[in-house]
This record gives structure tokens, C-alpha cells and sequence, in this order.
């Protein structure tokens, strides 16, 4: 794909940038090398300080930020304005927070003798690889990049090819706050050059947040190499509603869950699998909230959908969506592209969806909601289960008993009861099954990409 901005809400090419050359690449790889060299002897203390002044000129231009997301990938300019002040908490909460987590741990063995010393310390790798979506621009990046610059290592940033200024736009604020040369670097280049920097020695570890095939590629290629990787994939997350729930409450957040970020985030709400009693309710009152959301203009206020980031998006989903209904499946409201220009796709409700049904299995990355009836809870689960993802999920009940059943036989990573699933930085964020591995953000991301060395002094 080539390196450019297009505007998703008019199709008009805004920028293209050259990929980088061979030599160049070389360059920022020796330049990552040398500088760990110094950036791992730095303090906790100075890298919070990095940090924090980052976290300040996300704050002082929030506004000049956003809309370069808005403008590469078509979310609303209030969720991206969100978006850039989650970064700056993030940032400050792991300044706040990881030299406490990457503490040492103590551990008392029978055999050690009086006065003897045995314990974890955690040490950084070196530079880390991240492979980053379009989708959070600016999250997805902070989020890998605050926790390991924290534990010492320093990022090689590969973002997606539709975001570019974005990309260029967080090294420039590392650069910005002081962060000491090399210590992060963005590299504008496609996803063919990835492999060989992978297989690079100085290249020590690597993650990808991203759609399936991507990750098994990394993944394999990172194993390959004995290198340590997470993968953050894709998702099909259940949003479970039972007869105990308000269901006017659950549906306002059952619509809110399936758009957010015009319903391109791996953790919306996708299949809404409601209880037999309550699923017709449901279903009426989704519908009519779907049909009453305004799609336009990404930039204006009035605007609740945004369009898709990419053509081929629009492309792929309508083709998900027609094969569901020659499949069997029925289309309750939108299900049709809206016509350029830009990528705009309308709110859309499918039920009745037969197993052999792409929406059954596939994720849907669009605004599509997909609604599924329950007899029971042993259905419900049984439904929830029957998918290759486990990222995230909900649960909608008042019943204490359902509750621990949900909680412990829901195959998710993460797994939320009367609240949709959400990326933040206080709380352990990943997936199960094809969802990918490995955890980031609260203590789990510093300790993600460090040789958690055993010590024992005698
Ligand atoms: P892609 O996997 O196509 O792109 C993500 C990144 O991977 C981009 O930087 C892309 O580069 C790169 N990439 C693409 N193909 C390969 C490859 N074969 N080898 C190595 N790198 C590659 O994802 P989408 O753009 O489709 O993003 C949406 C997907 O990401 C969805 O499935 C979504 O659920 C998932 N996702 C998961 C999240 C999570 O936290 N679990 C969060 C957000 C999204 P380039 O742009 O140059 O092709």
C-alpha cells in the first residue's frame, strides 16, 4: 500500500510520502542500536520527565493533533480530541507508575542461607519493533510506546501507510519532550520490509496490534528469530444481554459499543447475543437508535458516524454483509454502501444469521451490528464461545449467579459485566484464541519486553 493521506470523508489524495530506502532504514536501526546503548543506564526519574513533557504538548495542541486523525482515518474530531488527551493521561500514568512495577521482586527459597539476596530484576530488552493499526493513530502508539520507553527500551514505530502525518507527528513530540535522539523513531515504510527488520539482530523484540494474518505473520516471524513478541489482533467481541438488564440503558450502550470509532475498534460490541425474552425488545429499540444517528462530516459537530477510514474497507464489509444475507441472514436496517464521495456506510442491524454465514465467524470492522437469540445462559455462552476471537466481551445482568458463570466461561481475554469493554491505561488490556497473546497496559506493559533476570546473592 502506498505511504499517503487520504482523506476519508472525500477520497481526495491530501499527501503521498517516499518510503524509506534500504540505507535509510540501516541507519535508523544502528541509530536505535547505539542509542539503548545510553538510554538504558537512564533513570526512572528523567524518563518520567520525558514523558510528562509529552504528555504536555499532546495537551497544549490537542486540537492540531486530532485533526490530523480526523483528516487520515475519518473519526470524528471529538472522539480524536478523546483520543489525544487519553494518550496524555497515559503517559503521565505510567510515569507515575512503572519504576513501581518493574521493582524488584523479592523471593525466599529454604535453601538460601541467612542474608542471602534472591530476586527478580527487570531489565530492558533493547529496541522494540512496534506494528501499529490506523484505527487509534495515536493510542495504539502511546500505549506500546509509554510503558517500554519507561522500562529502557527505545521504539522503532512501523505505522500504518494511511497514517502517516500521524506517525510522523509522534516522534516529533518524543523529540519535542526531550527524549534523548534514537530513543524513539518513526520509519515511513510498508509492511514488506518488516520481515527483514525482524531477522535484524538489533531488532529485540517485536509488537503488532493488527488484523489476523498480520499477526501470525510477525508472530511466526518473530519465533523464527527467538525473539519475544505480543500480538494484539482482531475481535468479534460478544455483548450478552439477559432479562434482568434495563434494556432502554443496555441498548444506549449497546449502540454506543458497536459505533465507536464509526465501529473500526477491535473491541466494539459485534454480536449482540440477548436472551429469548427480551430479544425482540432489543432488537426494535437497536434498529430505531441505529436509524436515528446522523453520518456525515467527520469534522462536524453534529455528526454522531463518521465514514469508514479506507475504500477497501466499504468494499470488504459490503461483501461480509451481501454474502451474510445470500446466506440466509436477514438485513434489519442500512447494509448498503452510501455512495461517494468518501467512504460512508450506514448504521446496520443483521439477524437470523446462519452458521455458515461470514458475519457468523468473520470480524465485521464497520458499523454493522449483528444480533443473535439466546434460549438460555448455557446458549448464550455456547454462542459467545463459537468464535475463533476472544478479545473482549460484556455481560448484561443483575443476577449474581450469572454473572460468575459469564466471568468464568466466556473465552476472552476480557470479560466486563454491566459495562463495555474499553482500552485504558489502569487496566490489563488483551485477547485469547485468535485474538492474539500477551498483555499490555496497568503492570503488564513495562514487564512486557524485559529480561526478567533471576538474581541470587549469597
Ligand atoms: P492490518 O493488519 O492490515 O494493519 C495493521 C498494521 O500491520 C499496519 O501497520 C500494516 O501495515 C501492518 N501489516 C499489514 N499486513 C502485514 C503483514 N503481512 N506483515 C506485517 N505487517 C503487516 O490491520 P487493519 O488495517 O486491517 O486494522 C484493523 C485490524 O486490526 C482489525 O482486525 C482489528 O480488530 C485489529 N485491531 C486490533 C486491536 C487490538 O488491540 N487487539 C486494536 C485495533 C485494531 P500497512 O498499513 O503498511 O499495510
Amino acid at each position: 500500500m502506498a505511504i499517503s493521506t487520504t482523506n476519508p470523508a472525500t477520497g481526495e489524495v491530501v499527501r503521498e510520502f517516499d518510503e524509506l530506502t534500504d540505507d535509510q532504514i540501516e541507519q535508523k536501526l544502528q541509530r536505535a542500536h547505539d542509542a539503548f546503548q545510553a538510554y538504558r543506564d537512564t533513570t526512572f526519574a528523567q524518563r518520567s520527565g520525558w514523558l510528562r513533557a509529552a504528555a504536555d504538548i499532546l495537551d497544549a495542541e490537542t486540537d492540531e493533533f486530532a485533526r490530523l486523525a480526523t483528516l487520515e482515518m475519518g473519526k470524528t474530531f471529538a472522539s480524536a480530541k478523546g483520543e489525544v488527551s487519553k494518550c496524555a493521561y497515559g503517559l503521565r500514568w505510567y510515569a507515575d507508575n512503572a519504576e513501581r512495577a518493574l521493582a524488584d521482586v523479592p523471593w525466599s527459597p529454604k535453601s538460601a542461607p541467612e542474608g542471602a539476596r534472591v530476586f527478580t530484576r527487570f531489565q530492558p530488552l533493547g529496541p522494540v519493533l512496534a506494528v501499529m493499526p490506523w484505527n487509534f493513530p495515536y493510542w495504539q502508539v502511546f500505549r506500546f510506546a509509554a510503558p517500554a520507553l519507561m522500562a529502557g527500551n527505545v521504539g522503532l514505530l512501523k505505522h500504518a501507510s494511511n497514517v502517516p502525518q500521524v506517525a510522523t507527528a509522534i516522534e516529533d513530540v518524543f523529540t519535542r519532550a526531550g527524549l534523548p535522539e534514537g530513543a524513539f523513531q518513526t520509519l515511513l515504510v510498508g509492511s514488506s520490509k518488516i520481515e527483514a527488520m525482524i531477522d535484524d539482530d538489533r531488532v529485540r523484540a517485536v509488537t503488532l496490534t493488527g488484523s489476523e494474518p498480520a499477526g501470525r505473520e510477525v508472530g511466526a516471524r518473530a519465533g523464527k528469530n527467538v525473539k519475544a513478541s505480543v500480538l494484539e489482533l482482531g475481535g468479534s467481541d460478544p455483548f450478552i444481554v439477559m432479562p434482568s438488564a434495563d434494556l432502554d440503558a443496555t441498548v444506549e450502550q449497546a449502540v454506543t459499543s458497536r459505533l465507536l470509532n464509526n465501529g473500526q475498534s477491535c473491541i466494539n460490541a459485534k454480536r449482540f447475543i440477548v436472551h429469548a425474552d427480551v430479544v425482540d425488545a432489543f432488537t426494535e429499540k437497536m434498529v430505531a437508535s441505529m436509524e436515528a444517528l446522523t453520518v456525515g462530516d467527520p469534522m462536524d459537530d453534529g455528526t454522531d458516524v463518521g465514514p469508514m477510514s479506507q475504500a477497501q474497507g466499504v468494499t470488504d464489509l459490503d461483501k461480509q454483509v451481501r454474502d451474510s444475507v445470500a446466506a440466509g441472514a436477514r438485513l434489519l436496517t442500512g447494509g448498503k454502501p452510501l455512495g461517494g464521495p468518501g467512504n460512508f456506510y450506514p448504521p446496520s442491524v443483521l439477524t437470523d444469521i446462519p452458521e455458515d454465514a461470514p458475519a457468523y465467524r468473520e470480524e465485521l470492522f464497520g458499523p454493522v451490528a449483528m444480533i443473535f437469540r439466546a434460549n438460555d445462559v448455557d446458549d448464550a455462552i455456547r454462542i459467545a464461545n463459537d468464535s475463533p476471537f476472544g478479545l473482549g466481551g460484556s455481560a448484561w445482568t443483575t443476577d449474581d449467579a450469572e454473572k460468575e458463570r459469564f466471568v468464568n466461561e466466556v473465552e476472552t481475554g476480557m470479560m466486563y459485566i454491566n459495562k463495555f469493554t474499553e482500552s485504558t491505561a489502569e487496566v490489563p488490556f488483551g485477547g485469547a484464541k485468535n485474538s492474539g497473546y500477551g498483555r499490555e497496559l496497568a503492570d503488564f506493559g513495562p514487564q512486557s519486553f524485559v529480561n526478567a533476570k533471576t538474581v541470587w546473592i549469597q
